[in-house]
């Protein structure tokens, strides 16, 4: 049985498939590989229980970049093969993508909404979960808006459901609660190596007809604000990912730089801090030479345009014929 739940109890006797009847059963009701399906069950039961882990470590006065490498070093600790991408930290109006550069004396600050975004993978098979904190208790609507939104768009994950339906009961549970969603950040669905591929999963209604499909993986991810809901980008950006890994024009510093990034990353997000800290002469001038050439993309930091705060959650989600399963629920 795969009901949906984020009961513990069930999410356990979901991994425990001990004997290959009931594991192929389980891959035939998933509509995927047993191999690769116990990678996505692991890649997210690693990244749910080092979110929760990190998120009693977001206290004020606590510097970001160390709970971004806590957060990072957790994930590798407890078995992953890699990071999906750098541990996002972003405070109040930011609503994304900031991740502490090498030396970030940035603190968590009293009050506040702090989102905590991370993901592990497996062999190349993608977690993505966040959460959000409300520093001093103050904004519970920002936390129950965001999270009853993620729970009821959940609910709806069964194969065939539009993908504007599920924008739609999105954007009403965040409206029920007086607050306006992010509508230009978006769920996705989720590829081997690949974080957003395919289908994109609005946060507000739409008449979009694509079409949920069982055996495929989405991340979830709703954004609640109380400003107007659209998003701006915010110098200097901290998040990056290879998009070709050939480039034989490009000067030979800058070609070894994409090579070692090839290898460590493949297509998978990477934080300016680890390039950073590889230690190599010149590194930052070679990273803009990529960037510039367009052999390396940029994840700006997002923050909400009319300078609303912002809360979020997002689990990871496989659709099985049988229904949703939450991989990043503990
Ligand atoms: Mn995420
Ligand atoms: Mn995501």
């Amino acid at each position: 049985m795969l009901l949906f739940s984020f009961s513990t109890d069930l999410l356990v006797c979901q991994l425990q498939w001990t004997d290959k009847t009931s594991r192929s059963h389980h891959s035939e009701a998933s509509g995927v590989s047993a191999d690769s399906l116990d990678d996505i069950i692991l890649a997210g039961r690693i990244t749910g229980h080092v979110l929760r882990e990190v998120s009693q470590r977001i206290r004020p006065g606590a510097r970001v970049v160390d709970i971004c490498e806590l957060a990072e070093h957790r994930l590798l600790d407890r078995g992953a093969t890699g990071l999906a991408f750098p541990c996002n930290i972003s405070i109040d109006d930011v609503a994304a993508h900031y991740t502490s550069p090498q030396h970030d004396s940035t603190l968590i600050p009293d009050s506040g909404l702090v989102k905590v975004d991370i993901g592990a993978h497996m062999n190349g098979y993608l977690a993505d979960s966040a959460l959000t904190i409300d520093l001093d208790g103050s904004h519970p609507n920002f936390i129950s808006a965001a999270h009853s939104a993620l729970q009821a768009a959940i609910a709806e994950m069964h194969p065939g459901v539009t993908v504007g339906h599920i924008g739609t009961v999105i954007e009403r549970e965040i409206r029920r609660i007086g607050l306006t969603p992010v509508y230009q950040l978006a769920g996705h669905e989720m590829r081997r190596w690949t974080l957003h591929a395919g289908l994109s999963i609005p946060n507000i209604s739409s008449a979009e007809q694509y079409e949920i499909k069982a055996g495929h993986v989405y991340a979830i991810e709703p954004f609640a604000t109380d400003g107007t809901g659209a998003v701006a980008e915010r110098r200097p950006t901290l998040i990056f990912s290879g998009t070709t890994f050939g480039r034989p024009d490009l000067p030979a510093a800058a070609r070894d730089l994409l090579k070692t990034l090839h290898q460590r990353f493949r297509t998978l997000p990477f934080a300016l801090r680890w390039v950073q800290q590889m230690g190599l002469p010149d590194v930052e001038a070679n990273l803009r030479t990529l960037i510039n050439a367009g052999a390396i993309r940029g994840y700006p930091v997002l923050v909400e345009a009319s300078g609303g705060i912002v809360s979020q959650f997002e689990h990871t989600v496989l659709v099985t014929e049988d229904g949703p399963v939450v991989t990043t629920a503990v």
